[in-house]
């Protein structure tokens, strides 16, 4: 194992549209000496990188000791996955740098205020977020974005990154929005892959200028522009564990968000072996049309082995 990501509990201050990943119920937080004990199991086990996800883990109240205990530890980054809002309370930003934490992803869908807090069904949400930016670009700690893709905010992709990347954030996520769980309530907000190509390719350009990086998730190399192959993501060689607030563990690349599924024309495909298929619940909404075998000649001299976060 490298990386331990801990969902602690999944208690949140939004409510995102198509989110499953909050909820108050008791037996989805874990106790803070079962947090403790992982963290150690997970050094045991040659973790020495630290995901703390969610839910949003912030609002734990053993938040800043989780992050002392994994620096004690000699978890050597430690990243927080994060709306920001919480950040946006004086010396919350500060004291969690204090205490370990070395990176801090922000959850990222618009530019636009009133849609950021529609997508997350909590009206001030932006706001809060931009107040807890300001906190944490006065610390030293490393920015990145986590950008989640979805039809309504696709569009601005390229302009967030370019914005975002002039506010400190070195590196973007994309994630392609998920109906793995959320049911057809949010199949509209799954964008489709041949409207995200030309959109990909634009970010790609805004981050080159912006001096930053993208990974892609979950966006097969055949509806991925050849330019941002070197940022497919590789699930795998992130050497990942992920575990619940019950408890139960698995690593990363056996999700349902990662175990795509390949159609016929993937057998005839040059970078079958380096693909992780589509995802079913797209396949679900919008069919496997889109995908089209590659040629040795479309992947020569490229590399396919994707990137880690
Ligand atoms: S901020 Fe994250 S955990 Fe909270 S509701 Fe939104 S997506 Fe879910
Ligand atoms: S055709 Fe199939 S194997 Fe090839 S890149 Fe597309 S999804 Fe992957």
């Amino acid at each position: 194992m490298k990386w331990l990501e801990l969902a602690a509990g999944y208690a949140c201050n939004c409510r995102c549209i198509g989110c499953q990943a909050c909820s108050d119920a008791s037996s989805d937080q874990m106790a803070p000496v079962d947090v403790l004990a992982w963290l150690r199991r997970g050094r045991r086990q040659g973790a020495d990188h630290l995901w703390l996800g969610g839910g949003e883990p912030t609002l734990r109240r053993d938040f800043l000791a989780t992050l002392r205990a994994a620096r004690q530890l000699g978890y050597q980054r430690i990243k927080v996955q994060t709306n920001g809002m919480l950040f946006a309370y004086e010396g919350f930003a500060h004291n969690a740098v204090a205490a370990g934490m070395t990176e801090v992803n922000l959850l990222l869908r618009t530019l636009d205020p009133a849609l950021h807090d529609e997508l997350h069904q909590t009206p001030g949400a932006h706001a809060a977020m931009r107040a807890g930016l300001q906190a944490l670009q006065a610390t030293n700690v490393r920015l990145e974005g986590d950008v989640l893709l979805t039809t309504p905010t696709l569009r601005e992709l390229p302009m967030l990154v370019e914005a975002y990347a002039r506010e400190g954030l070195r590196h973007f996520n994309l994630w392609l929005f998920s109906a793995h769980e959320g049911g057809d309530a949010v199949r509209d907000l799954v964008p489709r892959l041949a409207d995200l190509t030309p959109v990909l390719r634009q970010a790609r350009a805004a981050a080159d200028r912006g001096g930053v990086t993208l990974c892609t998730l979950h966006t097969p190399p055949c509806t991925t522009p050849p330019e941002l192959w070197d940022g497919l993501f590789d699930a795998a060689g992130m050497s990942l564990v992920v575990v619940q607030p019950d408890g139960r563990a698995f690593a990363m690349e056996t999700s349902a968000y990662e175990q795509g599924v390949y159609p016929t024309t993937c057998e005839a495909c040059a970078a079958r072996s380096s693909c992780r298929g589509l995802r079913s619940d797209y396949i679900r909404l919008h069919g496997d049309t889109e995908a089209s075998a590659l040629t040795v000649r479309d992947i020569a001299g490229r590399d396919l082995a994707g990137r880690t976060l």
